[in-house]
């Protein structure tokens, strides 16, 4: 049994990353035809994941279910980023539980919560019906943990290891886009934020490795990937002999591949050398996801996030100057640790000020183990909900706003898959990530298309085909 520990994790230490490459061997079919169930919370980072999670299990012969009645593998993968995912995770396993009583189920958790060193002791003292618990640096593991289970809870998760796994095997979600990271873990330590905790130090994969990666989804005809990290832009800074993450982006533009998208990105990296490079290649979309978290510098810099309100309109600014057409999104935090109605204002006014195509917005949530959840606030529940409310109607006007520019305009969109809410319509994403729904033939589902704007709402837009004419 291996528990996390956070003041290992904390650790930053000089040691080289170690590179692995070799294939885990395990028996391939060893649970053929038997049927897993994965629910996955959070960020892409975790879908991702995933996606390798459900690589190994079909290579141990697992078929996935939908229906976690019908299965014999029920495993969640989850995010630590706020405390209501937590209690939905356990209200969740407490049905599991009820499963477990009349069949054979192996239950198992994974993912940023398995990493935080109150969620491994909450299961050991409350949930021993759980069999396998492994963490995000330890995802290869998961072959030989389900081999070797014996109904006995099975904690194995390491809190501190520098290593970046090249031997990870995926089923893609879509035949179409792709997630590609280049680095994992942050070295930032925000102070609201678990994530340097939860992934480690941050590791840049080999650019040579990232670009074999992308030449190999050409062969398959994947028309997008998006570069995943969690400080996207600050890929190479952990390894002297690393290009930047502006050099990155060109090369992987001159791989040819007609989309190219990138998060998360943090305003202290964003480099003009970066802005040059997406304003000047067409297959870098035009589209920034760039975390503001707060406009007021007082709050700013209690949160650790390294720029003032003014620096943030600087970059802003530059970037829509310099790279046309381009839409930006943001993340902001409402109700950090006694933060003042001017705080707020300054908020507002921020988000008046960048007029921003969407911005996700989160009520402060404290996470145990972070200097943040160390300071006593004083600001009540009811006024961060108050707060967050007036925040969204703001936001919502300028991305209605935003979409009410494309009406009657042709825009091209990737068309993905059918429609989750119209299965009359396909949906697809504008070059600057707008979702667009469409009426058109399945076969257009993989392509690029002239769409024009019939109807604009906060959230998509409706359109139809221009002319089937093909881009790709
Ligand atoms: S940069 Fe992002 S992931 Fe890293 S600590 Fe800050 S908020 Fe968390």
């Amino acid at each position: 049994m291996k528990l996390p520990n956070y003041l290992e994790a904390k650790q930053r230490n000089a040691e080289e990353t170690e590179y692995i490459y070799d294939k885990v061997e395990y028996p391939k079919n060893y649970f053929k035809n038997k049927k897993y169930f994965l629910k996955t919370y959070g960020c892409q980072m975790n879908v991702h994941d995933s996606e390798i999670i459900k690589g190994y299990l079909e290579e141990l012969g697992f078929i996935e279910t939908n229906d976690m009645n019908d299965a014999y593998l029920i495993l969640l993968n989850t995010c630590a980023i706020r405390e209501n995912v937590h209690d939905k995770v356990f209200g969740f396993l407490g049905r599991c539980k009820h499963l477990k009583q009349n069949k054979d189920v192996i239950i198992g958790l994974c993912g940023c919560m398995a990493q935080e060193e109150g969620v491994c002791k909450e299961i050991l003292n409350k949930h021993k019906y759980i069999d396998i618990v492994f963490g995000t640096h330890n995802i290869s593991d998961l072959p030989r943990m389900l081999i070797e289970h014996d109904n006995k809870l099975n904690i194995n998760v390491f809190s501190k290891e520098g290593r970046v796994f090249e031997n990870y095997i995926y089923k893609r979600d879509s035949k179409y886009t792709a997630w590609v990271n280049i680095m994992y873990g942050c070295d930032k330590f925000c102070t609201y934020c678990i994530v340097p905790y939860t992934r480690g130090k941050q590791r840049s994969r080999k650019h040579e490795d990232i670009l074999k990666e992308i030449n190999d989804l050409i062969d398959k005809n994947y028309q997008e990937v998006t570069l995943l990290g969690q400080n996207v832009n600050a890929y190479g800074k952990d390894s002297e002999n690393e290009i930047s993450f502006a050099e990155l982006l060109d090369l992987v533009s001159q791989t040819g591949i007609p989309r190219i998208r990138f998060v998360t990105s943090h305003p202290w990296d964003f480099t003009d050398e970066m802005i040059n490079v997406i304003a000047r290649n067409a297959n870098i979309m035009p589209y920034i996801h760039l975390p503001i978290q707060s406009g007021s510098n007082r709050i700013l810099k209690l949160m650790g996030r390294r720029y003032t309100k003014e620096d943030y309109l600087i970059l802003f600014n530059k970037i829509k100057e310099k790279v046309h057409n381009v839409a930006i999104t943001t993340d902001i935090i409402v109700g950090f640790p006694n933060e003042t109605n001017d705080d707020f204002k300054e908020t507002i006014d921020i988000v008046n000020k960048c007029q921003f195509d969407g911005a996700f917005t989160f009520i402060y949530s404290k996470r145990e183990g972070t200097p943040a959840a160390l300071i006593d606030d004083k600001v009540s529940q009811e006024e961060k909900e108050k707060r967050l409310a007036q925040l969204n109607l703001v936001v919502n006007k300028y991305s209605l706003l935003n979409n009410q520019k494309l009406l009657n305009q042709t825009v091209k969109v990737l068309i993905q898959g059918i429609s989750e809410k119209d299965d009359t319509k396909l949906y697809g994403y504008t070059d600057t990530m707008k979702l667009v729904n469409v009426k058109a033939d399945k076969k257009y589902i993989g392509k690029i298309i002239d769409v024009k704007i019939t109807e604009v709402k906060s959230f998509s837009l409706d359109g139809h085909i221009v002319s089937p004419s093909l881009i790709h």
